[in-house]
């Protein structure tokens, strides 16, 4: 029931910094596990490895007990939020939604992208705005918008990087607790960045610890949430 398996995960860059030390660590399928660490400590080079935007050193990773190393992104099954949302700013709320499902090998005739999209967006609550462009929308919509483009494709893992941090404190918490509802109603097995302690201990199944590319340590506040 080990979802995600990271093996001894090493990464040094071109320049020789090793931002990655032997990391090892597990996700339990449906679990929301947040990393919680400084800024600089390695968070975003473990996502982009899980991603397969960034080749590991050495290690593996196991997607269901298979290893995605030689696996190219497109095939991984991953969603990913990144940060500053990277929606594209040219097209509408539903056409940014609708988008993985019209190129590459996950196309599907028009009228099915739109009704998966328009699932999601029900979901993410941002129905209403189909027809607006992304800079018409708040920040918290902005996010909304992403998240239900990184769901639309039903990926079998979604990695989240910061998606708060752009936000004011206010919709912090209110998207946060969004978020948490969202990924259990969906059950998709999360991964969430955050170098927030409060935000990491409100809304993780699991808290991993990190620091200087190192894990701290695992199993922080394992069950704080009884469902
Ligand atoms: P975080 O996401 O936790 O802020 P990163 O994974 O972005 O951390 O970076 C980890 C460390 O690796 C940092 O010290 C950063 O400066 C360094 N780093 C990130 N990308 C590169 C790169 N392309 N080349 C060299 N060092 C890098
Ligand atoms: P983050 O939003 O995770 O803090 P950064 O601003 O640290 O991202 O990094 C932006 C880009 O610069 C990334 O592609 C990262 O790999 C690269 N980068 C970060 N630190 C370094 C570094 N010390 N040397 C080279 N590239 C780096």
């Amino acid at each position: 029931e080990n979802f995600v398996q990271v093996k001894n995960l090493r990464k040094v860059y071109e320049n020789g910094h090793e931002a990655i030390k032997d990391v090892s660590f597990s996700v339990k399928k449906g679990d929301l596990v947040c990393l919680l660490g400084p800024s600089g400590c390695g968070k975003t080079t473990i996502f982009n490895m899980l991603a397969g935007l960034l080749t590991p050193t050495s290690g593996d990773i196991l997607f269901d007990g298979k290893s995605v190393v030689k696996t190219a992104p497109k095939d991984r099954q991953i969603g990913y939020v990144f940060q500053n949302y990277a929606l594209y700013p040219h097209m509408t709320v539903l056409q940014n939604v609708m988008f993985p499902l019209t190129v590459g090998k996950n196309k599907r005739p028009k009228a099915e992208a739109e009704k998966v999209a328009r699932k999601y967006m029900n979901l993410t609550q941002i129905d209403e705005f189909a027809d607006q462009k992304p800079d018409q929308l708040s920040g918290g919509q902005q996010q909304r918008v992403a998240i239900a483009r990184a769901l639309v494709q039903e990926p079998k893992i979604l990695l989240m990087d910061e998606p708060l941090s752009n936000l004011d404190a206010r919709l912090r918490l209110k998207i946060r607790e969004e978020i948490r509802s969202l990924v259990k109603k969906v059950g998709i097995t999360t991964l969430f960045v955050t170098h927030d302690q409060e935000e990491a201990l409100s809304i993780g199944d699991k808290i991993i610890l990190f620091n200087d590319g190192v894990i701290q340590q695992d199993d922080l506040g394992q069950n704080l949430y009884s469902e």
